[in-house]
């Protein structure tokens, strides 16, 4: 098996979980479901999904909850390889700013991040390296 089929298998794996974890999804207010799948260094793979609140402002996305669930059940030490990112509404989807800050604390930069994107009027998965979607990231490293 060649890296790219074995990272294609990885990414159809993380594909999948995402999609059943979005049947999930709590969002009475907007109807959009959202299933988020992290991958571990380890091979474990992590599902998140969105979960609104009537307050709107303290909804949390799929991906965060993913990231809160894998820290919870793996321990600080966690490293993300890999994230898939669905939803069942046929829409574009890239991680939202929030979520790429939040990501990036775990993720390896070269990791890489499948999301539905609008491209030539129709939606597709793409894939991009982590550090494209947050080239200039917040980092503190004070002197
Ligand atoms: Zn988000």
């Amino acid at each position: 098996m060649t890296a790219t089929e074995d990272s294609s298998m990885a990414t159809h794996a993380l594909v999948q979980a995402a999609l059943a974890v979005a049947e999930h999804s709590y969002s009475p207010y907007s109807g959009f479901r959202v299933g988020a799948a992290l991958l571990l260094a380890t091979g474990e793979i992590v599902t998140g999904t969105n979960v609104e609140n009537v307050s709107y402002g303290l909804t949390i996305c799929a991906e965060r909850s993913a990231l809160v669930r894998a820290v919870a059940e793996f321990g600080p030490g966690i490293r993300i390889t890999g994230v898939a990112i669905v939803n069942l509404n046929d829409a574009p989807s890239p991680p939202c700013g929030a979520c790429r800050q939040v990501l990036a604390e775990f993720i390896d930069p070269d990791a890489p991040v499948t999301f539905p994107a609008e491209r030539s009027g129709s939606v597709a998965a793409i894939t991009l390296p982590f550090h494209e979607l947050l080239p200039f990231g917040f980092d503190l490293k004070l002197k």
